[in-house]
């Protein structure tokens, strides 16, 4: 049970009890279930209230709409009192987030009080002023938080800005250089400059370069459309994958090719997973390991079939990662053009596309690199992919 002379004594402890006595006389106190709206913004008011018992939520409609919690009101606090004082529209939404009990004094009651009573006049000053600073200091902090995110999203939208010209630079230079290639082959073709085995080898140099673009166009669309995609699995034999990614990088590189060893022992077992997938994701490490060896050396697939997965590592010796770009490894677009003397191109898409195959078969990639000494990367490929994507294992 409230009791409304203790509470109202609480609030104006300086009022004399005979006022306060006949405020309440006048006074109703009322009690609201959860969710009732006691005060609407924008309406006008005529009630003072005191909240005796519950809570209630201050909220204000923004801009956009959105209706947004100020603060809340708790037992022995009061409210209504701006629009009365200053006769304007309610300036926020009040609702009882609990069972609330109220009491309610009507303007003409209020205003009775307040000429007869200073005392209640510097109270409710107090609490406007305390209320009002607070306010001020709560729009300071939103101010400062909405400048930091718009800061944060303005470095955003500049480093995405900056990303977006790097990879239409990237991009067109990826498409000329082959494009140029081809068309200076056709020109000396047409010029009749080049016959017999020069004109067949013009010819593949076309191919390559047209394969090049391919690639790239095909590249560019997978990522795009990967998460989307769904992955036919049926039984397939590592060999035939290894020796299909083999065979697309001796028609790119031949020489690069010829660097590469399988090393797959007998008894591996054939894996249930997505035969053009894990072509491609080996072809696009294949393919790296080939160009990042821009000194040749000795590139090694080991296949080692465990109980319930298989591991396929390739090591090469070339130019290695440097350990700042390891965190960025995987992401799309990301790649590093340039080691000591060496320039490379690509499209930094090869690692991201291997990386999501993979994950999409259960498995896992991981990578180990020393600068200048190599690169080592481990692919993890359940038996069973199908099994293993369902049932996934901490393994
Ligand atoms: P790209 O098409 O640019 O090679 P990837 O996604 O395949 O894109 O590779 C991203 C970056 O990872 C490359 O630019 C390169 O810096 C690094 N990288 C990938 N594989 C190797 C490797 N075998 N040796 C050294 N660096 C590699």
């Amino acid at each position: 049970m409230v009791d409304m002379t203790k509470l109202l004594r609480h609030i104006f402890p300086d009022v004399n009890e005979d006022i306060l006595g006949a405020i309440l006389r006048l006074a109703r106190k009322k009690t609201y279930s959860a969710g009732t709206v006691l005060c609407r913004e924008g309406d006008s008011g005529n009630t003072f209230y005191l909240i005796a018992e519950g809570r209630v939520q201050y909220s204000k409609r923004m801009p956009n709409g959105e209706e947004h919690v100020m603060r809340f009101g708790e037992a022995g606090s009061f409210f209504g009192e701006m629009s009365l004082l200053h006769d304007t529209p309610r300036s926020a939404t009040v609702t009882a987030v609990e069972d609330t009990t109220v009491i309610e004094i009507d303007r003409n009651i209020f205003e009775i009080a307040l000429d007869q009573n200073p005392r209640i006049v510097m109270t409710l000053m107090r609490t406007l002023i305390e209320r009002m600073r607070a306010n001020d200091a709560q729009a300071l902090a939103d101010l400062q938080d909405e400048k930091e995110k718009v800061e944060q999203a303005y470095e955003e939208l500049r480093y995405q800005e900056q990303r977006r010209n790097e990879f239409l630079d990237t991009m067109a230079h990826e498409l000329r250089t082959p494009l140029t290639a081809a068309k200076g082959y056709i020109q000396l073709i047409k010029s009749g400059a080049m016959q017999g085995p020069a004109l067949t080898m013009g010819i593949d140099k076309i191919n390559v370069a047209f394969n090049r673009i391919i690639s790239l166009v095909n590249d560019l669309l997978f990522v795009q459309e990967m998460a989307l995609l769904d992955f036919g699995f049926s039984q397939v034999e590592i060999t035939d994958v290894l020796n299909e990614a083999l065979d697309t990088i001796r028609e790119i590189n031949q020489a690069g090719a010829a660097w590469i060893q399988l090393h797959i022992p007998e008894e591996t077992p054939k894996l249930i997973a997505d035969y053009d997938g894990l072509v491609r994701a080996f072809t696009h490490l294949l393919d790296n390991a080939v160009k990042f060896s821009p000194e040749g050396g000795d590139i090694i697939v080991r296949v080692i079939p465990h109980q319930d997965y298989l591991d396929v590592i390739i090591r090469d010796h070339g130019v290695g990662i440097p350990s700042e770009f390891m965190p960025r490894l995987f992401e799309r677009f990301e790649r590093v053009e340039k080691y000591g003397n060496y320039l490379f191109g690509g499209l930094g898409l090869g690692l991201a596309i291997v990386k999501h195959i993979i994950e999409s078969h259960g498995g896992k990639i991981e990578v180990q690199s020393e600068l200048g000494v190599g690169s080592e990367f481990t692919i993890r490929l359940p038996i069973n992919a199908k099994q293993a994507i369902e049932t996934p294992s901490s393994g």
